[in-house]
């Protein structure tokens, strides 16, 4: 890839595959810069330090992005597991966008992919197949995986709002940038007794709050399939692990998932926490969601009994 051509798909994604490339599976570190330097501006807080508004912010931040991430760009646009109307569904797409993991049409499409060659050689983020570093980060970082296959993702390439959000998918993680930044600057001005500041609503709500929903969310890629416990003796290597499943809202009940991925419980039993599934079923008391979709009980009774 051009230098340019790596440049401008910083700003703008032209899905052009060039899975042909000889180099398509190989690292493209200068499209990579971006992300290198989301990650290395979290030393700014030994610059900028602590405060707590600063850190409230984040963790809230990190909150609403875990489960919009988990129940939107997963549960939702990847598996349809539960309906809802599609002012909210752009609504939560906006939220997720801002987890910088990319429009929702790339996240499902490589998502649904994984689904389907689960741990087989063709599955581009499988740590059994290709180690635990690729899994975790590298898979997304090469020229192959920075375009995803339209075909795994027809019945949403009809939302022509979904469609720009993939093509400008740093727009809203640049919004939160700027709302962070103003936000800083007028608590510093208007609540001086706060002791915070734009550098400082930056580097927690924006870069630290940003790379730990980034890491949580693609340890399920990596860790949660070497490492945990098998309920099921589903044909890939996935597995339930109950901290990721508490950091993730939910998302780390991977076997059970893989088992049954359409259900938008993802904690099958009651001990099995699972926020992103409670808080589901808040917004569908609110009339937000409906159909929301669980693992019939006869099957769930059924594999129960094979253990
Ligand atoms: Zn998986
Ligand atoms: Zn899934």
């Amino acid at each position: 890839m051009s230098i340019n051509k790596s440049i401008k798909s910083w700003i703008i994604n032209e899905n052009q595959p060039h899975i042909h490339e000889t180099a398509a599976d190989k690292i493209d570190w200068l499209r990579a810069i971006p992300f290198i330097l989301l990650n290395a501006s979290c030393l700014l807080v030994f610059y900028f330090g602590f405060s707590s508004i600063a850190f409230t912010v984040a963790v809230i931040l990190y909150f609403v992005r875990i489960f919009s991430i988990g129940a939107f760009y997963h549960r939702f646009f990847s598996h349809r597991a539960f309906k809802t109307n599609r002012f909210w569904q752009c609504i939560f797409a906006l939220i997720a966008g801002m987890c910088a993991q990319r429009g929702p049409l790339w996240w499902a499409s490589h998502h649904r992919h994984h689904h389907v060659v689960s741990d087989e050689p063709g599955d581009t983020h499988s740590p059994v197949q290709h180690g635990f570093w690729w899994s975790h980060f590298g898979w997304f970082l090469s020229k192959r995986n920075y375009y995803y296959n339209p075909a795994n993702v027809s019945d949403l390439l009809r939302f022509p709002e979904l469609v720009f959000l993939d093509r400008f998918d740093l727009l809203m993680p640049a919004v939160l940038f700027f709302s962070l930044f103003l936000s800083g600057f007028l608590l510093r001005l208007y609540a001086p007794e706060l002791h915070t500041g734009p550098g400082l609503m930056l580097v927690w709500g924006f870069c630290i709050s940003t790379v730990a929903v980034f890491n949580t969310t693609v340890l399920v890629n990596s860790i949660n399939h070497i490492s945990g416990k098998r309920r099921f003796l589903t044909k890939d290597n996935s597995r339930n692990n109950w901290l990721l499943a508490l950091l993730t809202f939910g998302e780390g009940w991977h076997n059970n998932h893989h088992f049954y991925p359409s259900s938008a419980r993802q904690g099958f039993y009651w001990w099995e926490i699972d926020v992103t599934y409670y808080i589901i079923k808040c917004l569908e008391k609110m009339g937000i969601v409906w159909d929301v979709r669980q693992i019939p009980p006869a099957l769930l009774k059924q594999q129960s009994a094979k253990q």
